[in-house]
């Protein structure tokens, strides 16, 4: 018998590094009297301090990642119609920006090995009316940026980066949210540090970072001579509270990844061997920094694959996620149905034919990827004592459900 232990949640304290730090952060806001950033010092900190770490000239903070997504898609300007490259395995937070927008969501394949997209897939999708390729970091795990940037560069299309779970992941020694024109990142409970909900958004480039700005402040030209409402944008702006939280957590960011590096290379280690179970590969060159742990299933040597798997740790209470997303992001409905502005389904009445095609010729990766992975929750809290429980019930799970299948 194992004892079952329960393990840290990013859903609560048990899982979540709030201290004094941020306490004495809100403390001191709350103090201020002021809790618009338009006003503030604690977000104008956060954007500066952000900038800092990752080597970006400018940032800027928001109420959500999807509102950072939102921000890049819009200081971008797609024309109604435009396409933007993306991928199926991602939150819908990163696709809803597109339609917004007016632009078409053109989903690209992903490698069935690191859930990841490439440049051979995006290239498929490259077309005249081609706006932006979104590529997002799944899991940690940087894409592979060289070949993707050759490509995006050989067609002058700008990438944006969803770094929502890949805080601090480098590819080359460089921080992800850097190399493309534009990155973003979330803060929403779950992600690496966390005010509850919000964003951030990162450029190098002075023209993107003005539109940015603007987008996040209702395109009012605050400090301009003549300010005026420039273009259609909402108010997507961060707290001052929030931001508080944010400096304190950015302080801590650098030990939650060590941690989550550290503990994910020790499971794996723990998993050597293990038939039927693949552990994470990680893109040569990159720093993969472990939002999540995923495990790939082969379901000729564990019967049952990815479900039968996850409900056995389910009973020890690891709760995992078999397929990670139930269905590819062109499955739900929003997207398949055109669920969009009344009963227009516009954008998607300028969308080429092939723009729509979401056949599953095209997309064996994705559909192989989902059937094959189970994340499993990760988090800066963990043991040794929680990774030996890990890994003693997935070898134990694994031999009981193939012992199963040898005694039928
Ligand atoms: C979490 C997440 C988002 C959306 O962020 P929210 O803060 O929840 O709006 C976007 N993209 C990816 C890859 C995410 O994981």
């Amino acid at each position: 018998m194992i004892n079952r232990i329960s393990l840290p949640s990013d859903q609560d304290a048990t899982g979540r590094t709030f201290g004094p730090e941020e306490l004495e952060a809100v403390r001191q806001c709350l103090e201020t009297g002021t809790l618009t950033s338009t006003k503030g010092n604690f977000v104008k900190q956060l954007e500066t301090s952000f900038a800092l770490k990752i080597g970006a000239k400018f940032s800027y903070a928001c109420s959500s990642g999807t509102a950072a997504v939102h921000c890049a898609v819009a200081a971008l300007n797609p024309e109604p119609g435009d396409e933007i490259i993306t991928t199926p395995i991602t939150d819908m937070g990163a696709l809803t920006p597109i339609i917004y927008q007016g632009a078409i969501p053109v989903f690209c394949d992903v490698d069935p090995h690191t859930y990841n997209v490439t440049a051979e897939t995006i290239a498929k999708c490259i077309s005249e009316k081609t706006k932006a390729i979104i590529v997002t970091h799944l899991f940690g795990n940087p894409c592979d940026m060289g070949p993707i940037m050759e490509l995006a560069n050989r067609h002058g299309i700008p990438v944006i980066e969803d770094c929502a779970q890949a805080y601090l992941t480098t590819y080359r020694d460089q921080y992800v949210g850097t190399m493309g024109a534009i990155g973003c990142f979330s803060l929403q409970q779950g992600k690496h540090i966390t005010t509850g909900e919000g964003g951030i958004v990162t450029t190098n480039d002075e023209a993107l970072a003005r539109r940015i700005f603007l987008f996040i402040n209702k395109a009012w030209g605050y400090g301009d001579a003549n300010a005026d409402h420039y273009f259609v944008a909402p108010n997507y702006r961060m707290s001052e509270l929030l931001g508080a939280v944010a400096v304190a957590q950015l302080h801590k960011l650098d030990a939650v990844v060590e941690s989550r590096v550290h503990t994910a290379a020790a499971l794996t280690t723990a998993l050597e061997g293990l038939a039927g179970i693949e552990t994470p590969v990680i893109t040569p060159s990159g720093v993969h920094t472990f939002w999540k742990y995923c495990l790939r299933v082969n379901e000729n040597v564990i019967p049952g694959g990815t479900v039968a798997l996850g409900a056995v740790l389910k009973d020890s209470g690891i709760l995992c996620a078999p397929r990670y997303i139930q269905k590819p992001a062109f499955e739900c409905q929003v997207i398949k149905n055109q669920v969009t502005f009344g009963t227009s389904r516009w954008p998607f009445t300028l969308a080429r034919s092939e723009a729509t095609d979401y056949s599953r010729c095209h997309f064996e990766g994705t559909w192989n990827a989902l059937e094959h992975v189970l994340v499993l929750p990760w988090n800066e809290k963990y043991t040794d004592e929680h990774i030996e429980y890990l890994a003693t019930n997935i070898r134990r799970a694994v031999k009981s459900l193939t012992n199963k299948a040898a005694v039928a």
